[in-house]
């Protein structure tokens, strides 16, 4: 199946779930309506769904991740990442988020963080990322989906598409059966349900300009940002794997608007309380 097929089957699967929803739950509708612009970047975006809701997804669909896949047990990684994502967590200023990092047993070169600080990390993605440095490179980006709202911009921009008014109850409808599916791919958890809808390139490249501040803010040398881009593009020769892995920009245009935006990102990252380098090498 290719992915035009995938996308087709997602946007399907998206149609179907909110086609049923009901009544309208018109009371919140306008205190979300486009009344918000992105951290860090100040974009104007159109969000139909309280965050609130997306966070209680997000809790929801982690559990389910937790439980369809094998876990590492790989004590340098869980430490890494947990430690690395600990920094960044406190850099974002979310203390609302309960905030949570996993890494899972497979190959897949792929991570994502869902509404609420819900992170995981996959195995595969590791020996590029070489150094805690590179583990921030990934997991900002990850975390700036979130943080944005990405997913729910998404959903948003569907359910325009759908009409508004049918939406908040439909989210409400917790047994609606491919709530969560539907929920996930929107966030590009899709390595296990073989449904990915790639975010835009608009998506992308806000995810790396919010990272690179994020992680220089944290302590970690922003200088990793392009290079771990290098590393990731000469580590599979031009095929793309999956999420922030998905279609654009290029792995090499992105390492260069990356360099760009390196000399704010160094004034940060000398400005921040902790100046970590790379931090400790993954073996
Ligand atoms: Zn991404």
């Amino acid at each position: 199946m290719d992915s035009s097929d995938l996308r087709e089957m997602a946007r399907r699967d998206f149609l179907k779930w909110i086609g049923p929803a009901g009544i309208v739950a018109g009371a919140g509708l306008c205190s979300c309506w486009g009344c918000r612009t992105t951290p860090i970047t100040h974009r104007r975006q159109l969000l139909l769904i309280p965050e609130s809701q997306e966070k209680e997804m997000g809790v929801a669909a982690y559990q389910e991740v937790k439980q369809k896949n094998v876990l590492s047990t790989n004590a340098q990684h869980k430490e890494v990442v947990e430690r690395v994502g600990q920094r960044l967590a406190a850099a974002s200023g979310r203390t609302d988020y309960q905030w949570e990092f996993t890494v899972i047993d497979d190959k897949t070169q792929n991570a994502f963080c869902l509404p609420g600080g819900k992170v995981a990390f996959y195995e595969g993605i590791l020996p590029i990322c070489q150094n805690e440095a590179g583990v921030a490179v990934v997991m900002s980006h990850e975390i700036s989906h979130a943080l944005a709202r990405h997913g729910g911009e998404r959903m948003s921009q569907q359910m325009e598409v759908q009409g508004a008014g049918k939406i908040l109850q439909l989210i409400a409808r917790k047994e609606a059966p491919d709530k969560e599916q539907v929920f996930l791919s929107v966030y590009n958890v899709g390595a296990e349900y073989g449904l990915v809808l790639p975010y835009s390139r608009k998506h992308e490249t806000e995810a790396d300009e919010m990272g690179i501040h994020l992680m220089a803010q944290a302590g970690y040398d922003p200088n990793e940002a392009p290079k771990f881009w290098e590393r990731f593009a000469a580590s599979h020769h031009g095929k793309t794997p999956t999420e922030f892995l998905s279609t654009h920009p290029s792995d090499d245009r992105r390492a260069a608007a990356l360099r760009q935006l390196l000399p704010q990102a160094l004034r940060e990252y000398e400005a921040s309380p902790n100046n970590y380098g790379v931090g400790a090498p993954l073996v």
